[in-house]
C-alpha cells in the first residue's frame, strides 16, 4: 500500500469515500456490500471514522484493514485524541502500524453528548495539532498524516483568520493534506483555500461533499457542526421536504453543480461523505469524475 502524501504528489485531482463504522451488525454487512459497490468505481482512497470520544476503534481499523486488503483501495484511518491518554494513542497507533496501514487523519474529536464540558488532563493532547506532532515524532514519516479544515471556521472559532493560524499549526506539526468540513457555498471554501495560501500552506485542501438527501436531517447537523446553509439550499429543498424522491434528485442536481464548479476551479479532488450508502454518491461520481 502506498502512502496517501505519495498519491497526492503524483496526482492533480483525488476522488474518496468516507464511511464510519455501523453499530449494528447488520449495518457492518451494508457497509461491506456499498464499499464493494464504491470500490469498483476505484478512488484513490477510502477513510473511516472513528466514533465520537474515541469509541469503535477498533472497528474502524477493522474496515481499513478490509477496504486495502480485499479491494487493493488504500485506506485511511481517522483516530481521534480526546477522550485517550498520550499512551493509549501510542497503542492505537502501534497497532495501526502492525495492521499495514500507512494512512490516519488527525483529529481532536468532540466532548461526549452526556459530558460536553468534559477538558483534557495533562495527558491528553488538548488539540489536533499536538496529535500530529506526537505522531511525527514518535513515526517519523512512517505515516501520511491528514487533518480536518473548516471553510467558514469551526463552531467554536467563528474568526475564520483564527481558525486558519491553527490550521496552519497542523501543517507545520507535520500534517500532509486536508480535508475539509461540508459546505454549500463555493466561494466559503475558495477564500479559505486563499486565507491558508496567505499563511503559506501549500498543501491540498480537498473539500468534503455531502449530497442532501433529507432537508431536515442537514439542518440539524449543520446547526451542530456550525456549517451554514445559504438561502439558495433553502429556497430549493424547503418546498420538497416531504418528497424524499424530489430531494434526491435535486440533492443530486445541487451536488453534481457544486462539484463541478470545485473542480473547474482548481480544487484538488473531492472527498465524498457517502453515510455508508452507494447513493447518490455514485452516480454524483460517476457525472463529475474527469
Ligand atoms: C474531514 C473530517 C473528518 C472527521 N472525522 C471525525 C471522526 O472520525 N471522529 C470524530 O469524533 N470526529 C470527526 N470529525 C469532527 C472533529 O473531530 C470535530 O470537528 C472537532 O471539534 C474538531 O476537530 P479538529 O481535529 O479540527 O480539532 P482541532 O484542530 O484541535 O481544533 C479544535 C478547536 O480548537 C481550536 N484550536 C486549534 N488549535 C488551537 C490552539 N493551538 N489554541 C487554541 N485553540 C485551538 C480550533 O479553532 C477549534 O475550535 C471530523 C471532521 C472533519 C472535518
Amino acid at each position: 500500500m502506498k502512502k496517501l502524501s505519495d498519491i497526492l504528489n503524483q496526482r492533480q485531482k483525488t476522488y474518496s469515500f468516507e464511511f464510519f463504522p455501523p453499530k449494528t451488525e447488520a449495518g457492518y454487512q451494508n457497509l461491506l456490500a456499498t464499499i464493494e459497490k464504491l470500490a469498483t468505481l476505484k478512488p484513490d482512497f477510502m477513510s473511516v471514522t472513528c466514533g465520537a470520544f474515541g469509541g469503535n476503534r477498533e472497528r474502524t481499523a477493522e474496515i481499513v484493514e478490509h477496504i486495502q486488503n480485499k479491494h487493493r483501495i488504500l485506506g485511511v484511518q481517522h483516530v481521534t485524541c480526546i477522550g485517550n491518554t498520550r499512551e493509549e494513542i501510542k497503542e492505537i497507533l502501534d497497532k495501526t502500524k502492525s495492521r499495514g496501514i500507512l494512512n490516519v487523519l488527525a483529529l481532536r474529536g468532540d466532548p461526549p453528548q452526556d459530558n460536553p464540558n468534559w477538558q483534557p488532563g495533562k495527558n491528553n493532547f488538548r488539540y489536533s495539532y499536538e496529535l500530529c506532532e506526537f505522531i511525527r515524532s514518535a513515526y517519523g514519516d512512517y505515516f501520511s498524516i491528514g487533518v480536518a479544515g473548516f471553510p467558514e471556521g469551526h463552531v467554536l472559532c467563528p474568526d475564520k483568520e483564527q481558525d486558519a493560524r491553527y490550521l496552519k499549526m497542523k501543517i507545520d506539526a507535520g500534517a500532509d493534506y486536508v480535508i475539509s468540513q461540508l459546505f454549500f457555498e463555493n466561494k466559503d471554501y475558495f477564500k479559505y483555500v486563499e486565507r491558508l495560501r496567505k499563511l503559506g500552506v501549500r498543501n491540498p485542501i480537498i473539500p468534503g461533499i455531502i449530497p442532501i438527501t433529507d432537508y431536515q436531517n442537514i439542518v440539524n447537523f449543520c446547526k451542530k457542526c456550525g456549517a451554514s446553509i445559504p438561502k439558495k439550499v433553502h429556497d430549493i429543498f424547503a418546498p420538497i421536504a416531504g418528497d424524499p424522491q424530489k430531494t434526491i434528485s435535486e440533492g443530486i442536481k445541487f451536488a453534481v453543480n457544486q462539484c463541478r464548479e470545485l473542480l473547474k476551479n482548481g480544487a484538488p479532488g473531492l472527498h465524498f461523505y457517502t453515510l455508508n450508502k452507494v447513493q447518490p454518491v455514485d452516480t454524483i461520481f460517476r457525472e463529475v469524475r474527469g
